[in-house]
């Protein structure tokens, strides 16, 4: 068979190990996974609650403009729904905004090295260029992903936090970057873990109004505890969301991850939590580093990538220990999403004995 050219040479993204795929094959009984960067706390009451409620409705069609949880997005962030573009994951959103703006193999799509491994598949998916732009401190170099910027460009992606490094830019430096980027390139400013800063001072949603090319994506994977059931969202301008809407296929979000993603929305409480238990792991984690002598990057998310001599071996001889995290790109770094303070114990204790 002749697949496209542009499909040849990429390689499926690899998720982090399920639990149950090691437990089989190293007959463990008890093993933790800090590898996909999840809500450790497991979803909350409240919304498996209110998705035991919508299974009766699942054998519709779901909403495909997806209103309710629209309205209900529009109303905690403060912006009009047409504003908002759901997605299957905002995984999926991203590849939707690739598809918008990107088609010949001369666009170029600018992102930085060791960034979100989705950003150079789906510019590869679609046959076009990548830039990478080196890293520096482990996070985007802002000043030459702008020498970067050509004719050519249609995307630029920018996280932030970034995954798997962790690190963050501060306002200042994104507001500064967006003012010297051409109206006409759209930037995505891919905030999966925004929640876990202080929301209360995010000024970036109020950027869509003097910058018509920013697109900032959100997920409910990670602070809002849903990763199974795949919800992410856009908000841009009207006319860039009238533009996703029209390769987005009709029922992208299912049923239950919608009224889901609405109940998780409105149990404050519970993201509350989920930042406080995530925010003592993270110091918990730098700490337990420290105190191994190990190199970690400060993170800004619900992970951290700490470095050891060999991240391969390391990995594997967690594995053994009934531990799972992940190896990433960046050489001699293993990224471990934060747990419970018992998960974190145990993952510090495994990585105390295989070092
Ligand atoms: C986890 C993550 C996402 C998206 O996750 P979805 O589950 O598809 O919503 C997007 N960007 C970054 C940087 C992430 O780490």
């Amino acid at each position: 068979m002749n697949a496209c050219k542009s499909i040849l040479g990429l390689r499926p993204y690899q998720g982090g190990k399920p639990i149950e795929e090691l437990k089989r094959e190293l007959g463990l009984e008890t093993v933790i996974k800090l590898a996909s960067n999840e809500n450790p706390l497991g979803a909350s009451v409240k919304v498996i609650e209110a998705i035991k409620k919508s299974l009766a409705e699942i054998y519709r069609y779901p909403d495909g403009n997806g209103f309710s949880l629209k309205s209900a997005l529009g109303a905690h962030l403060g912006v009009s729904i047409d504003t908002l573009t759901l997605g299957n994951g905002s995984n999926e959103v991203l590849e939707l905004i690739a598809r918008v703006f990107v088609s010949e193999a001369s666009d170029e799509v600018i992102f930085s090295q060791y960034a979100f491994p989705v950003y150079p598949l789906a510019t590869q998916a679609l046959g076009a260029t990548a830039k990478v732009t080196p890293a520096k401190n482990f996070g985007h170099d802002l000043e030459a992903m702008l020498s970067k910027i050509n004719n050519n460009t249609k995307l630029i992606f920018v996280a932030n936090p970034n995954n798997p490094t962790g690190t963050l830019l501060s306002n200042d430096e994104l507001h500064n970057f967006l003012e010297r980027v051409p109206e006409t390139i759209p930037v995505v400013l891919d905030q999966a873990y925004i929640e876990y800063l202080n929301a209360d001072d995010d000024p970036t949603i109020s950027w869509l109004d003097a910058f018509s090319n920013l697109i900032i994506t959100r997920t409910f994977s990670k602070a809002y505890g849903l990763a199974g059931l795949r919800v992410g969202y856009a908000i841009s301008s009207t006319e860039i969301a009238d533009y996703i809407n029209r390769v987005r296929e009709p029922f992208n979000v299912n049923h239950v991850a919608q009224s889901a993603a609405i109940a998780a929305l409105a149990d404050d409480e519970y993201l509350q939590t989920s930042i406080k238990v995530n925010n003592a792991g993270v110091k918990q984690l730098e700490a337990g580093f420290a105190k191994l002598g190990l190199t970690f990057i400060a993170s800004s998310a619900n992970f951290v990538a700490v470095e050891v001599v060999n991240a391969n071996d390391t990995f594997e001889k967690l594995l053994r220990e009934g531990v799972i995290v992940r190896p990433v790109e960046m050489p001699n770094y293993l990224r471990v999403s934060v747990g419970t303070e018992d998960e974190n114990t145990r993952l510090l204790e495994a990585l105390e004995t295989v070092l």
